[in-house]
């Protein structure tokens, strides 16, 4: 890079050489620029021109810019696209003689985005650190925009596996590594594998090594770490050191609302693995991605972004303790007792902005007055849901987890709502640099400051007045702008008339605008008193925000009160309006749902939903195994059990007649048909790596969901392991864990036989229409016949001769197929001979003969090749007891 030979890009240049790894937004007055690769970079992403600066002896510089009022966007833009953005800021005012001082106010990165317009409000934006020391790992987050922060080590078993559910749960924008971990080939393989993760090393991991206590410690104004359960952990301490020290990098000072640090506890609720939470789509559907069909799309009616924030969060760690989810169902009973209550709630979080971001801002010193006011209206209307709930409690009408909430709304809510009203005026503008934020009657001088321009305003129209009496010049206008303060401004038929003591400052199209000695005395005070009432309201506004954010803490209590409210009233309305019902949570290792349906499956068919019962137990019951056709709605069911399950465990009522649910320690839901989602294994390696992360970890306390698992692989090797991991499952786990499993091997349907206490065979219905197989939906004890494919592959439009060769195909190899598996399970192992290999051709070749297909309807067809097959089989089992009988 060459020397820069002027001094602006030599500032530039200095700056810009302690932030390489930033694209740098130099501020030149009312643009922020990019220089050289940085240019090149911000025209390639925000479609921007590029052009060049003359740099003299430095040749032509490549530029890029972007107008400041809207570089949020633009901002927004490149840290999405994986860029840091440095914002250098001009800190001396211009005009001055020499150079302006600038230098970076503050570091925006994808985990540090604050900028409302461009977060999801109804998600948070996590940010994370990982750390390896002595071979455990420890994990911190953060989500900067809401002040949440928390930590652990993860228990080294599985460690790989571990860190990848956190991260699949948390899926946060961006990682920090320290440098040996960010060179580790290896591990960066690992972390690739999450979505939308932007991984930086940082120098922060070696900054706060020793004292990663006491930053913390510092941080939160306390003595020791104690009160937050973490100090024996040090490796998590460490990490979380130096996310913190990163955090506040990016921030150029405080990030005073990270107000405390939480275990990132592994245990504290139901564990879902990321294939669990991709194929129950819980976030978005697997197929486009999308968020509408995913279980949230169904389940969020809440109204307030805390709310919307909370319910993902319930939702990726439903609960395992049954007090906590009786208390969320009693508060949804409470809200569906008193509908008023609920509507009256709800009218009045739509008037609830997100205040824990409008918090973040006001911290990191990105707000303003207006922000300050929105917090105000805020919390009155937090007193008003406060004052609601209190009404309800007297008549004895709310839950006590609502109870609660009353007293989350603390009494210093008051006191804040006084500070902000009595200070800042109803419509404060949004810069904090040009006064009028401030009431009157908070500061003397201010006040005389402000006079004293009130009365310019009747000065100067005494002046105009005055000159036009004085001059004779009836258009002659005193007026005032802020680039060329005050003047006289006199038309072009009245110049005659100016008299000699006005002095010219500036001519127009239409006339000449003068300046007097006294108008050019009144400006200098009046000026003056702008300055000097700007500084002062900027300084009382500072004040004020100090005053109130040392309340942070209180905002945030009531902030999370608010989402837990929005969510259960959210609760309660869904259920009254989808006929959801309460469950009754046991710990007895029984789920009984009666009529249950799928919640989102039962928005989208056109059909109305077939409901359907199921009771799954440790012992009598814990193997359901499901046969039947694809599209016969196996799939749909099996998840269905999983997510009234998962909805019961996050207290929300359930899509059912009625529901017992033994709470679940964990779901498994793997499918051995989804996409690949993880790059570099085939989906067959996936699907094992899975399933044996399932037989590893199930315990008797599971559920778990098996969808045609071993569909990867050839018919035989599919049938084996299927077989086998069904029957480690209910022989392996003592007691077994909870197990639906969905297959189209038929074969498997003798399990039932082998394990007649734990494996009940169940299928899906199907009947005809015109040959035409109709899917009923409804599961019926016993397992299916007929796979009903080549019938599918009709229905779907596949051209009728690839239908009819499918069928001769069919045909063939079912023949064959009944003879090997005789082979494949031992059932019983008939050596067929060629001769009876040819009684069976020579009767089906006559049958097949007398055949009139063109007569046939299509369902005639499908019961005649039922009954051929039938007959096969007939005549198979007496070639084997002819051979036995040998
Ligand atoms: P399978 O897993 O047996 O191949 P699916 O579970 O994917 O079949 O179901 C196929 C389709 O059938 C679904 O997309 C849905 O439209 C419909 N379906 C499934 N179950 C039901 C039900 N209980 N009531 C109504 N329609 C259903």
């Amino acid at each position: 890079m060459p020397e820069f030979s002027t001094p602006m890009m030599r500032q530039y240049r200095s700056i810009k050489d302690k932030y390489p790894d930033c694209l740098l937004f130099y501020r030149m007055g009312d643009f922020y620029e990019l220089f050289n690769e940085d240019a090149h970079i911000g025209a390639a992403v925000l479609n921007i021109t590029l052009t060049g600066k003359a740099g003299g002896k430095d040749g032509r510089i490549p530029m890029a810019g972007v107008p400041y009022h809207a570089v949020d966007s633009y901002i927004a833009k490149l840290v999405k696209a994986g860029y840091k953005v440095a914002i250098c800021e001009q800190l001396s005012p211009p005009n001055k003689k020499g150079l302006v001082q600038r230098d970076v106010v503050r570091i925006v990165t994808p985990g540090t985005l604050l900028d409302e317009n461009n977060l999801d409000k109804k998600a948070n934006n996590y940010i994370v650190s990982i750390l390896i020391e002595d071979s455990v790992l420890a994990l911190a987050v953060a989500d900067l925009s809401t002040g949440y922060f928390a930590t652990s080590q993860i228990d080294p078993e599985d460690l790989n596996q571990t860190l990848v559910d956190e991260l699949s749960r948390l899926l946060p924008t961006e990682c920090i590594l320290p440098d040996e971990l960010y060179n580790d080939a290896e591990f960066l393989k690992l972390l690739k594998t999450i979505p939308q993760l932007n991984i930086f090393p940082s120098t922060q991991f070696a900054a706060v090594q020793n004292d990663a206590d006491k930053y913390l410690s510092r941080h939160f104004g306390v003595k020791t770490l104690e009160g937050f359960g973490l100090q024996e952990q040090k490796v998590a301490l460490r990490t979380a050191a130096a996310l913190l020290a990163y955090l506040k990098e990016t921030q150029k000072g405080s990030v005073s609302h990270i107000q405390k640090i939480a275990p990132l506890g592994e245990h504290d609720g139901m564990l879902m693995d990321r294939s669990t939470m991709i194929n129950l789509e819980l976030f978005a559907t697997i197929r486009d991605h999308d968020t509408r069909g995913s279980l949230l799309s169904v389940l969020d009616q809440t109204i307030t972004a805390m709310g919307g924030r909370m319910l993902k969060e319930w939702l990726k760690k439903p609960l395992t303790d049954k007090a906590l989810i009786e208390a969320r169902l009693d508060a949804v009973e409470t809200f569906s007792e008193n509908p008023e209550m609920r509507k009256i709630l709800r009218d009045l979080f739509a008037q609830i902005p997100d205040i824990e971001r409008l918090l973040s801002r006001l911290s990191v010193n990105l707000g303003n007055a207006r922000d300050l006011v929105n917090l105000k209206l805020a919390l009155q209307t937090i007193l008003q849901i406060k004052k609601l709930l209190q009404a309800y409690n007297e008549d004895n009408k709310i839950s006590l987890l609502l109870k609660n909430q009353i007293n989350n709304f603390s009494k210093g809510l008051e006191s804040i709502i006084h500070i902000i009203d009595q200070t800042i005026v109803e419509e404060p503008p949004i810069t904090t640099r040009e006064g009028r934020m401030i009431r009157e009657g908070i500061n003397d001088e201010l006040d005389r400051l402000k006079n004293r321009i009130n009365k310019s305003k009747d000065w100067i129209m005494e002046l105009e007045r005055s000159e036009k009496e004085r001059t004779g010049i009836t258009s002659l206008k005193v007026r005032f702008n802020k680039v060329f303060g005050f003047y006289i401004e006199v038309s072009k038929s009245y110049l005659d008339l100016v008299p000699p003591d006005y002095m010219r400052k500036q001519t127009l199209v239409n006339g000449e605008r003068f300046i007097t000695q006294e108008l050019k005395e009144h400006e200098e005070i009046i000026l003056t008193a702008e300055e000097r009432i700007n500084d002062i309201e900027y300084k009382i506004f500072s004040d004020t925000l100090t005053r109130v954010l040392k309340s942070t803490e209180i905002i945030q209590k009531s902030a999370v009160s608010i989402g837990v409210l929005d969510c259960l009233a959210s609760f309660s309305l869904l259920s009254d309006s989808k006929r959801y019902v309460r469950p009754k949570i046991l710990y007895s290792g029984e789920i009984r749902i009666k009529q249950g349906r799928h919640p989102v499956v039962e928005q989208l068919v056109d059909d109305p939903f077939v409901p359907n019962d199921v009771t799954l137990d440790n012992i009598s019951q814990s193997l359901l195994l499901l046969t039947g056709p694809n599209m016969a709605g196996k799939s749909v069911f099996i998840r269905q059990v999983a997510l009234i399950v998962l909805m019961a465990q996050i207290g929300c009522n359930v899509p059912a007649t009625s529901a017992h649910i033994s709470l679940c320690d964990k779901i498994f839901v793997r499918s051995g048909a989804s996409d690949v989602i993880t790059s570099g294994l085939s989906t067959f390696m996936v699907e094992m790596v899975e399933t044996a992360h399932i037989l590893n970890n199930a315990t008797q306390n599971s559920l778990i969901i098996m969808d045609e698992i071993g569909r990867g692989t050839s018919t035989y090797d599919g049938i084996s392991i299927a077989w086998a991991v069904a029957e480690y499952l209910v022989k392996a786990i003592k007691p077994s864990p909870k197990v639906l499993f969905a297959t189209h091997y038929h074969e498997l349907q003798k399990l039932e036989d082998e394990y007649q206490k734990q494996i009940k065979n169940f299928h899906m219905a199907v009947t005809s229409d015109r040959g035409a197989p109709v899917f009923l939906h409804t599961i019926l004890p016993g397992g299916a016949s007929h796979s009903y494919g080549v019938a599918v592959a009709r229905l779907a439009g596949v051209p009728q001769t690839v239908i009819d060769k499918a069928n001769e195909m069919l045909q063939t190899l079912e023949f064959r197929d009944v003879t090997e598996k005789g082979k494949q399970y031992d059932i019983v192992a008939p050596e067929i001979n060629h001769e009876m290999t040819s009684i069976a051709d020579h009767l089906l070749v006559q049958e097949l003969a007398t055949l009139d297909v063109a007569n046939l309807t299509p369902l005639e067809a499908l019961n005649k090749l039922a009954e051929l097959k039938e007959k096969i089989k007939i005549l198979t089992s007496k070639q084997t007891s002819f051979i036995e009988a040998d």
